[in-house]
């Protein structure tokens, strides 16, 4: 189901740019041009698949911000638009709960709004540790936080934090305060950043301005930003929002760099990256497969490079829904490899013949021509110590697989079975 945004707002041109922000972000917008339509359209409580409401300030049966009361009861999370930017104004929205304003004066505010619907949607799956601070500012952040869809967590220890981290892989930012309970906080910041890297986790302190403890310390200890109190409640939300936004772009960038462009597959780079250090020591249990198209030239020289590209992506298809545990990657051209972690030699040998069986099946088409591909694999089961030494193992049988035939797989089962069996 879509999420749906309430909108509220008496004037049609204001309305009609918020609705097409609104279907932009890929929400569906429901409105009411007065603070009586949209009572009329909810019996009772505004329903949960509401992400939020965006409400005018001024409106004809509302003219001080009654709107956003009707949307706070709800517990609905609330942006007010405001033509009027005075002072008394703000503080009247801001002493409410909201999740921000935004004055209607130009192009950019509503880039401002359209870039706050995306985040309060994503903001949904991320979660962030509030710690070592007082009772009251701990529950004030707390609810800034959960305005904003944030999943909030609160810990009274180090010990607490870090079993957080472990335990919700979802947290992307700690806020911590001058002390816990069990140690103080430059402690703490220094133990996480040895656990986690600066684009991984931020962490901000927010700290009383008359801390004896020179703010910049933090940052030395590792922190990513620090806040001084009293602070305000913008200036809060746009610290986090804007450490947040860093760690997504190193995501984006660490996502784009290890990812195949045409298939969506991890990259070779990826694959080495993931598994070098796994069997550097000890590689006993896993199983590991090289897999080429055969005759994937003739298929380019045929039907052209486009069907060339579109086996690519199918047969990629196929080894995600195969092989969704294990670790797959497209390592150049029509070359695949998949390591199959903590996996006994003929299950993986079935998995992989179930995979082969399922690419011989499919039919590809080019205009009324029907055309099929196949596979030859190389599977490894029992793994030398050392990824670059396995590879060439598993490579070493591909080309049995080719030159005795394609469409098949050659595999070390049988001379690891004969070893066994003249040890016994
Ligand atoms: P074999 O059965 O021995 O593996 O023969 P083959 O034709 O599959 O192997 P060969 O290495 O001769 O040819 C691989 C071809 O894959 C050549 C290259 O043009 C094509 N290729 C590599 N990358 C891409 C791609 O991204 N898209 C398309 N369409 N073709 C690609
Ligand atoms: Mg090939
Ligand atoms: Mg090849």
């Amino acid at each position: 189901m879509q999420t749906k945004v309430l909108i509220i707002e008496d004037s049609r041109m204001a309305m009609n740019i918020i609705v097409k922000l609104v279907q932009q972000a890929g929400l569906e917008p429901v409105s009411a041009q007065s603070l009586t339509e949209a009572r009329h359209l909810f019996a009772n409580t505004i329903p949960e698949s509401f992400l939020c409401a965006i409400v005018d300030y001024n409106l004809p049966d509302a003219v001080s911000g009654q709107a956003i009361d009707f949307c706070l009861q709800s517990i609905l999370p609330t942006i007010v638009v405001t033509g009027r930017m005075d002072a008394k104004t703000r503080s009247n929205v801001l002493s409410r709960e909201v999740v921000d304003y935004i004055p209607k004066e130009n192009a950019q505010t509503y880039d401002y709004l359209s870039r706050l619907l995306g985040r309060l949607e994503r903001n949904k799956n991320i979660g962030i540790i509030v710690t070592g601070q007082d009772r009251s500012s701990a529950r004030h952040m707390v609810s800034l936080l959960k305005r904003h869809n944030f999943n909030t967590y609160e810990a009274a220890t180090a010990e607490q934090t870090h079993q957080l981290l472990r335990e919700n892989h979802n947290i992307k930012v700690v806020i911590t305060g001058a002390e816990l309970e069990d140690q103080n906080s430059t402690a703490l910041i220094s133990s996480l950043r040895a656990d986690y890297a600066k684009e991984q986790l931020a962490i901000i302190s927010v700290c009383e301005r008359n801390n004896d403890m020179h703010s910049a310390r933090y940052i030395k200890s590792g922190a990513n930003d620090f806040l001084l109190k009293p602070y305000c409640h913008e200036e809060f939300l746009c610290r986090i929002s804007q450490n947040i936004e860093l760690i997504e772009h190193v995501e984006a960038l660490t996502n784009m760099a290890n990812t195949d462009f045409l298939t969506g597959l991890a990259n070779r780079r990826f694959f080495f990256e993931k598994l070098t250090s796994r069997v550097r020591h000890q590689a006993d249990g896993h199983a590991l497969a090289m897999l080429d198209l055969d005759f994937f030239k003739k298929i380019n020289d045929t039907y052209g490079h486009d069907a060339g590209d579109e086996v690519l992506t199918t047969v990629s298809g196929l080894l995600k829904h195969h092989f969704d545990d294990a670790v797959v990657a497209r390592l150049g051209g029509e070359e695949f490899a998949v390591f199959l972690p903590s996996t006994p030699p003929k299950l993986a040998f079935k998995r992989l013949d179930t995979f082969r069986r399922d690419v011989e099946k499919q039919t590809f088409r080019v205009l009324k021509k029907a055309y099929n591909v196949s596979v030859s694999i190389g599977l490894l089961t029992s793994m030398p110590v050392g990824l670059n030494a396995a590879v060439t193992q598993a490579d070493n049988l591909l080309y049995q697989a080719k030159d005795s035939g394609r469409n098949r797989i050659a595999s070390d089962i049988m001379a690891v079975q004969q070893r066994l069996q003249s040890v016994m």
